[in-house]
């Protein structure tokens, strides 16, 4: 019996993985990807010899792929991706000729969701949402165990919520959207906007333009007032947007994943307080349970391929 792999693909790199039946990871490749300026055959090499060193020899029974960017609702084309190649080209059904085996497409928010669903912190819930706090915020809903890619396969585009009339501009074109108060980049531009007011660790370097994300989570974590006044304001603004959500879906879990989730509860912690204060019928109902991703960076990858297993015979 051949393996099932899962390959998550962004922008730099593509990261394939055979994946047993209890979604563990049995063993890894990865490549580097050319980006939205390389050519789609190069990405396309890429991604196939991931696969197959990945399999270490053995028959590849199916392969899904988790991509950064935009999948259309048949699971068929990457109908656009920043910093992918493909714009509308047929990929599900190229990569299966090529791979000689069958090939599930989603994006990669999508194939997350499913990873915490079955092996993660969504275990067990029937109705999950997920938000991706990266550069900006991507998302999935899960209902009734199902993730739901809506009529476009655009649903769980969280970030470009708009949440603030005629708020800050977003790179979407629009103004106010969730992910300018919430992110990995609201992050940052909190830190540097505070730094210049009040003394921090993150200023020894004198220049504002250099701290990034990470800095502002290890400052954060010795206890830097600005940091941490960063991160609060920050983890506010996902409680609010967070709230919105759950007025309009109601799910037992919302699972927080991406790079700045890394920080726990330093994002999680005034996150829940503003759920609880800003969700409508707080005292009436179950505030749903607000807690971290589990599985990390390999999560895209461990649920690319529960979605290529999904038409496999259980082995
Ligand atoms: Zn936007």
């Amino acid at each position: 019996m051949g393996v099932v792999v899962g390959v998550d693909i962004g922008g730099t790199k593509v990261l394939a993985g055979a994946v047993d039946p209890d979604g563990r990871v049995v063993r890894t490749a990865s490549r580097t990807t050319p980006g939205r300026r390389g050519v789609t055959c190069e990405a396309e090499d890429a991604l196939v010899s991931a696969v197959l060193e990945a399999a270490g020899g053995r028959a590849v029974a199916a392969v899904g792929i988790a991509a950064a960017g935009f999948v259309d609702s048949a699971g068929e084309r990457v109908v656009f991706a920043p910093h992918l190649p493909w714009q509308g080209e047929p990929l599900r059904e190229l990569l299966a000729e090529r791979l000689g085996c069958p090939v599930a497409l989603d994006n990669d928010a999508n194939c997350a969701a499913r990873a915490e669903a079955h092996h993660g912190a969504a275990r067990g819930a029937a109705h999950a949402l997920m938000v991706t706090m990266g550069t900006g915020i991507g998302g999935a809903v899960l209902l009734r165990g199902e993730v739901v890619r809506g009529a476009s396969g655009m649903a769980g585009e969280f970030g470009h919520m708009q949440v603030v009339p005629d708020g800050r501009p977003c790179e979407c074109g629009r103004r106010g959207c969730w992910e300018q108060y919430s992110s990995g980049n609201a992050l940052v531009r909190r830190a540097r906007s505070l730094m210049t007011e009040q003394a921090s660790v993150l200023a020894s370097g004198g220049d504002p333009d250099v701290v990034t994300g990470p800095m502002v989570t290890a400052a954060a974590e010795q206890g830097d007032r600005v940091a941490r006044a960063a991160f609060a304001s920050v983890g506010d603004w996902l409680g609010v947007g967070t709230a919105n959500l759950v007025a309009a879906l109601d799910p037992e879990v919302v699972v927080i994943g991406g790079g700045v989730s890394a920080a726990g509860e330093l994002l999680l912690a005034p996150a829940r307080d503003a759920l609880s204060r800003t969700l409508v019928g707080a005292a009436h109902r179950r505030v749903p349970r607000l807690v971290a991703a589990r599985l990390g960076p390999r999560a895209g990858m461990v649920g690319a391929a529960l979605l290529a297993a999904e038409g496999q015979p259980r082995r």
